[in-house]
This record gives C-alpha cells, structure tokens and sequence, in this order.
C-alpha cells in the first residue's frame, strides 16, 4: 500500500478548484487557440496568409478583443508559448488583455507526440524535461492552467495496452508537476477520429483509456477537484458507414463518462476533433440534453469547431476584421448555449456544417 504525502496545502487545493470552477461556470468553455506554429501554417495556407509572426499575432488579436459580448462564453483561453509574449495593439500584452476580460490564461506546454518504439505507429508526447522550472516561469507569466494532448489510434491492432499505460503515466506525470505549481492541468487523451470502426468500438476504447488514465492519476496524488478534462466525443470512426444520430452519440459519451471519470472533476471540456462547427455545437447540446446524470460540467475546449468560420471570413485581410470577430462571437454564443443544453441548430446546409476532419491530426 502506498503511503500518502500530501503534496499540497488546503489553500493549494482550494486555488486549483476555484480556477478549476471557474473555468467552467456555467455557460462558459475553453477557446482552444494555442495551434503551434506548423499548425497554424495549414490553416492559414487554406486561406492564403503567410504564416509569420506579426499576422499569427493579428488574427489573435481578433479573437481575444471580440465584443464584450462574449465574456459570458469564454472561461478561459489556451495559448501557445509565443502568443502568451505578444502583445495587443495597445501594448497590453495578450494574457492581461485575456485576464481583464475575467477568462482564465492557459498555457500549452508538450512538445507534441513523437514515435513509440515497438508499436504499430502509437506515439506518446514528450515535454517533461525541464517542465518543472517552465511551470514555474508561466504561474509567474500569468497562467493559470495548462494543457497537455497524447493522442491514441483506433485500428484492429491498436490502442496496444503499452500505448494507453505510458500515455496514462506521462499525463498524471505532467497534471503532478502543474499542481505543485498552482496550475490547472487540462489532462486530454485524444483517441483520434480516423478509422471505419463503430460507436461501439469507440466506447469500448474511450472507457479503457480514461480509465487507465484515471488510475495514474490516482496513482500520482493528482487532485481530481483541481484538474479539468479534455476528451474526445464518443463518435464512430470518421470513415464509417454507417451515420449516427447525435443522440447515439451523446448517450455513448456521457455513458462512458460516467463508467470512468470521478464526479470529484469539476469539468469535462470537450475538443472538436474535425467535427463541423455545427456538429460540434449539437453534439455538445445532446449531452447536456441527454437523461443520464452528469455529476461535472459538459462543455467545450474548441480551436477548430470555434474557428473555422472566423478564420475564413478575416482571410488575412484587415478589412474583415469585423466579420472575423462576428463569426468567432456566433459560435461562441452557439456552444456557451450548447454547454446549458438550449441550443437551437440554425440547420443543415450552412457553411458552419463543413468537416474539419484532418487526417491523423497533429496540433
Ligand atoms: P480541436 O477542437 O480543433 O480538435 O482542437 C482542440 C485542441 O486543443 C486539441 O488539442
């Protein structure tokens, strides 16, 4: 039996679970704006902007001084590292401008995924080395959570049961170091979309490495009411046959949740993961629709679903300045009401219904 050494004080774990809670209040959920700089590159190629510093820092810009409107949609914002030393025009740098607005600054601090030797194409995610010293630099810098992405595949031979226990370990490995930081881990174990498997199949999956995942945690002293979570939707794999109804999709979900995530986390803030804007945000709505009891929040943690119309409509250009921010504040209103259960889909045919789907996603 392991004997317990609490690593944090009461005030420690009361700062986690306010931030924690904070972040998804009710009606708010995550912008996931912390696309690495060769991320950034594929979207900004699809709408002919070169991809330098100045106009990642401009299109940013937009997004993070959309109207007030938004304020009660957003809880926090994800950023990567370059975006947390920018600065706005007005010379505020990005994270008080952030802060100002009540949303909580996010840090994203793996390094991305990189090959697991004796598997068939499995990855973990690197990053921990000098982790400990980088956290205590971003708590300085103004973070208050942080996100760290391992990603799993479904084929006939994988996720290996290797894949889901290293996955699992580095990402208690990391929520450890962020806590001894007074940061919110955002733990997120992606089981990538691609594939023809079913619903089923992805359920099946999704319990073993949440579970798994959970364990770790445990097993580190990692403090449930002090992290969020960040998963996939339950969906059939992206090339399956067969199409399901937004309801099968939110009763697998949410009962896959309830087999493997203690009520103790205050959130579950869900990735698009390629879904279209609209899929997204009914899917999310379905899950809070759905009769099964959900003991945490249910809301999102999106970068494409929430960009992808606001992204198209700036195309570089200054002059769509406004029609970029009115497209990022429609779907920011669409999931914050999503994230309450009371979203009313404006209908099938709208550009928002296209597929974000990237093969073998890196972000
Ligand atoms: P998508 O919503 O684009 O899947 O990405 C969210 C994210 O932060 C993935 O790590």
């Amino acid at each position: 039996m392991p004997h317990s050494f609490p690593f944090l004080t009461p005030e420690q774990k009361k700062e986690l679970s306010d931030i924690a809670h904070k972040i998804v209040a009710p009606g708010k959920g995550i912008l996931a704006a912390d696309e690495s700089t060769g991320s950034v590159a594929k979207r900004f190629q699809s709408i002919n902007t070169e991809n330098t510093e100045e106009n990642r820092r401009l299109y940013r810009q937009l997004l993070f001084t959309a109207d007030k409107e938004v304020d009660n949609c957003i809880g926090g914002v994800i950023l990567f590292h370059e975006t947390l030393y920018q600065k706005a025009d007005s010379g505020k740098t990005f994270a008080q401008v952030i802060k100002e607005r009540g949303w909580v600054v996010g840090i994203k601090v793996d390094k991305g995924v990189v090959p697991l030797a004796g598997t068939n194409g499995e990855t973990t995610t690197q990053g921990l080395d000098g982790l400990y010293e980088r956290m205590a630099q971003y708590k300085k810098d103004g973070c208050d959570f942080a996100k760290w992405r391992c990603v799993l595949k479904i084929t006939p031979t994988t996720p290996s049961s290797l894949a889901i226990k290293e996955n699992a370990n580095v990402l208690a490995r990391y929520a450890s170091i962020c806590q001894m930081h007074g940061i919110v881990p955002i733990v997120e174990p992606e089981i990538l979309p691609d594939g023809d498997h079913d619903l089923k199949k992805t359920q099946y999956v999704t319990e073993k490495v949440l579970a798994a995942m959970y364990k770790a945690l445990s097993d580190h002293h990692v403090y449930l009411e002090g992290t969020l979570l960040k998963p996939n939707m339950v969906t059939a794999g992206h090339s399956c046959s067969h199409k399901y109804t937004n309801q099968e999709i939110a009763m697998s979900t949410v009962t896959a949740l309830r087999r493997t995530v203690p009520p103790a986390v205050p959130g579950i803030t869900f990735l698009s993961g390629g879904q279209s804007e609209e899929e997204a945000s009914i899917n999310l709505n379905a899950m809070n629709m759905c009769p099964l009891k959900r003991p945490w929040a249910i809301t999102f943690s999106y970068g494409r679903a929430l960009q992808a119309s606001a992204l198209k409509a700036w195309s570089g250009k200054k002059e769509n300045s406004k029609a970029c921010q009115d497209e990022f504040i429609k779907r920011a209103h669409a999931n914050s009401k999503a994230s309450t259960g009371k979203y009313v889909s404006a209908g099938a045919g709208a550009a928002t219904d296209e597929s974000l789907f990237v093969a073998n996603h890196a972000y």
